[in-house]
Formats: structure tokens, sequence, C-alpha cells
């Protein structure tokens, strides 16, 4: 009896590790073959399927290494290192280890070997590459930025850098606190998984966008409330800003199409939302919902096919670059201090200079043909003290139309008195406006801020309306 009990346990036992062994490698099969399914082949192109389980130290080593390596004879990619270390883990960061990276970093400054070389063998380098570019290509390059100037402390002055030129979503100097709360279950509406990231402030709180693009989605929505969401210019990552402020949710100068750049307030933080009814606060505890969708095929935009990736370990990494910014008294609306040049900006806007008057309320009826490449040289005029005429929209009309009756210049007094110019319409970027009186050819000026949406930032004439002829 003994006997046989110890010859079942036997058995029992040998079973146990045969099963133990067997689901192991379903397992591992199984892991490898759904990353396969996410894998791009010849018929269906693009990734499927993305977790973004890079910890915030990592981030923080890699970039490190890159911005360092800046003045080095090896340059360092740091989403390279990380799609290195993500092929080797399977995606699991918590296999992470300091020296993994080092070693890496280590065989590629001593240029026998290369990060091709070194990741021909890697059957998942690519993927992790493709992957993580999606989510951090914007974060870190070239841009300048207005920094206090050293002999005088209320002067701002521009500075040339490389590194991080993304920002944290809360502004900074205001208080917010968070967790790892991606997946959690919600059940407003019908259950379904939080697929973002919670950042619990205080009503009003400005948020900020974490990178350049420009407005896709406004307005309200039952689940976000008031909700903006904001398109990268690659297309690739889509920023959900949700639960914002009732009654005063947005940048009152931001509207569908609107460019933003890294660090911009772009509105406030609130509890609207979980409700069909417009501008409602049903949500008990005010927070900023922030949400990271990538968008690798545009079929992945709407639907069963999105793609949300876990902030969590992200905004960590963002903590170190908060943007400042400072309250206008007279509008109620805050502003960021330092201003940013980001090169993407410049790159969309002379990709889509000839079709830059889309966003008007109104739309000219003749175009006027816009050269970025005159206007940023304007522009830098301006910002080295010449031509400040360049900031009135009215004179900026008022020499248009000028111009247009005197082709041959102007001497003396301007055909058109600047008295004669009412301004319509007026934003941060748009203004409009109307040239009174009978010897005016032109009726309406159309103008923009191509360069920068605020104070220091020129106008230029964009379009114009003829008088009607009688
Ligand atoms: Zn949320």
């Amino acid at each position: 009896m003994i006997k046989k009990i110890n010859i079942k346990h036997g058995i029992i036992g040998e079973l146990v590790i045969l099963i133990i062994l067997a689901s192991f490698l379903i397992y591992q099969n199984v892991k490898e073959n759904s990353i396969d399914a996410f894998l791009p082949t010849a018929e269906k192109d693009y990734i499927k399927w993305v977790d973004f389980d890079v910890s915030h130290t990592a981030m923080d080593k890699a970039y490190n290494y890159d911005v360092e390596s800046q003045s080095e004879e090896v340059k360092l990619n740091w989403i390279e290192l990380l799609a290195f270390l993500g092929a080797r883990y399977g995606g699991d960061f918590s296999k992470y280890k300091e020296k993994h990276m080092a070693d890496l970093v280590e065989r590629l400054r001593s240029k026998k070997e290369t990060m091709e070389s070194i990741t021909k063998d890697m059957k998942y380098y690519s993927y992790y590459l493709e992957a993580y570019t999606t989510i951090l290509g914007g974060f870190v390059g070239e841009y300048e930025i207005q920094v206090p100037s050293e002999t005088n402390p209320e002067e701002k002055v521009w500075v040339k850098k490389y590194g991080l030129k993304a920002f944290l979503p809360i502004a900074k100097n205001f208080p917010y606190s968070d967790y790892d709360d991606f997946g959690a279950s919600r059940s407003y509406g019908y259950k379904r998984v939080h697929l973002g990231h919670d950042m619990m402030g205080q009503v009003g709180t400005p948020i900020v966008a974490v990178e350049s693009g420009y407005v896709e989605a406004m307005g309200w929505n039952q689940y976000g409330g008031w909700r903006i969401g904001i398109r990268s210019f690659d297309k690739k990552r889509y920023y959900y800003y949700a639960h914002l402020r009732k009654n005063f949710p947005y940048n009152k100068s931001l509207e569908e199409g609107s460019i933003v750049k890294a660090g911009d307030v772009i509105g406030y933080l609130g509890r609207t939302g979980y409700s069909a009814t417009e501008n409602t606060n049903n949500i008990d505890t005010s927070h900023l919902h922030f949400g990271l969708q990538l968008i690798f095929d545009e079929s992945q935009k709407e639907g069963v096919n999105e793609i949300w990736i876990d902030c969590y370990d992200l905004i960590r990494f963002l903590y170190r670059n908060r943007s400042e910014t400072t309250k206008d008294m007279e509008t109620k609306e805050w502003h960021r201090v330092y201003d940013i040049k980001d090169p993407v900006v410049d790159v969309y806007m002379e990709e889509n200079s000839r079709n830059i008057s889309k966003d008007f309320p109104m739309k000219p009826q003749i175009d006027v043909p816009v050269d970025m490449k005159i206007v940023k040289n304007e522009q830098e005029s301006v910002d080295q003290g010449h031509s400040p005429w360049m900031l009135d929209p009215a004179y900026v009309a008022q020499v248009f139309v000028s111009q247009i009756i005197s082709p041959e210049g102007i001497k003396g007094e301007y055909p058109i008195p600047y008295e004669d110019v009412e301004i319509l319409y007026n934003s941060d970027e748009n203004t409009i406006a109307k040239i009174n009186g009978s010897t005016t050819p032109v009726r309406r000026v159309y103008m923009k801020r191509l360069i920068r949406q605020d104070k220091t930032g020129i106008w230029t004439v964009v379009g114009y309306d003829p008088v009607e002829q009688k």
C-alpha cells in the first residue's frame, strides 16, 4: 500500500514536471506566434499591436547616453538602444539591468561593431525599433528655446539645444498625483478598460501639449467630456486630453486644424464627462485623462483595431521637462513663458503653405502665395528689432493694399490711410482687416501669424477679397 502510494506520487511528480515543461513550451510558442501576428507581412504591411513596457529608468539611461554621445565620435540613438533591449527581453523590461545597456554601448563605442551588425540575427529587433520609434520618435532632437538671460533674468534669449523637446502635460509648478492605472476597468456606459493615464490635480491647472502637432478633434464627447485630440505631424501619434474644465475648457485661440507647439497651453484641467449632456461635470475627482494612440495605418484610428499604450513610465520620464506658464489677468488665459522653435513645425508649414488659408473662418476670394523662406527672414529681422510694423496687422494690411495701388513704390503718404483699416476678426493666429473708403481696390485682407502665434509673431498676408464691381 505504502509502496503503491509512493509510485503514484512518483508518477504524479513526473506528470507535474511534464505539464510545467509542456505549458512553458506552449507559452513560448504562443508568445512568439503572437508577436509574429503583429509583425508586418507583405499583404498586411503594418504593425498590429504594441505593448509599451519600457521602464522610465531604462528610458532615462538610454536618453542620457544619446545626449552625451552628441559631442562624441560614436553617436548613440536612445531608441535603438531600447529596441535592442526590447528584442532581447521580448518587450518585458522587468528583465532590465543597467549592465545590459552598458555592454551594448561598450560594443558600439569600440567601433568594432555597429547597431546593424549586432542586431542582424535578432528576429524582432526591427519590430521593436519601429514600435518604439513610433512612440518616442518625436521626443528628442534639435530645437531652439527661450531661457532667462544671464545678464538680466527679466529678459529672454534664444538658445539652440539638443535633447528632450516633449513636455509633461501638466504645466510647471502645478501639483498632481498619479499611479499606474492603465487597463483598470471602468463602468460608465459599458464595461471597458482604462486606455490612458489619469493625473489628478486642481481644476484650472494649465494643460500643455506634450508634442507639437495639429488639433484634430475638439469638443464634447460623452466619455471624455470636453476633450482635445492632437495629431503629431508624422500622423503616427494621437494625443488625447480629456475631462477639461467646464465653461472654459480650451485655450481660446485653438480651433480644429490649429498648429500647437510642444509646451503650449492647450486647455485646463477639469471634471467634465460621463454624460451625454454637453458641459456637464460628472467626474468625482478632477483630473486630466491623458491618452496616447499609435497609428501605423489610418484603419487603426477608430474602432476595434485602436492601439493605446500605457503612458505611466512615459509620464515619469517626461517629468524632467515642464513648461512654465503665466496668467493673463485680462483674458484669464495661461500662456507659456518660454517659447520654443520646433523644426517639425516649420517643415509642416512649408509643406502646407499653399493651402494655409483653409483654416480661416472665412475664405479669401484670392489667395496670396506665401514663401516661407521670406516669412522666416522677415520674422528674424523683426526679432532683431527691425520693421516692428509687421507686428501690427492693420499696418500690414495698409502696406499690402498701398502696394497694389502703387506697385512701383510708395513715395510720401500711403495711398490708403491707416484710419481706413478696420479689424473685423482677430485671434492669436488669424486676422481679417476691412479697408474702408472709396479709393481702395481691396475690401478685405486676410493675415496669419505663420511663425509664432503670440505678440512677437509677424503677420503675413495670405489672401484678399477685391472690392465688388458695381
Ligand atoms: Zn482616465
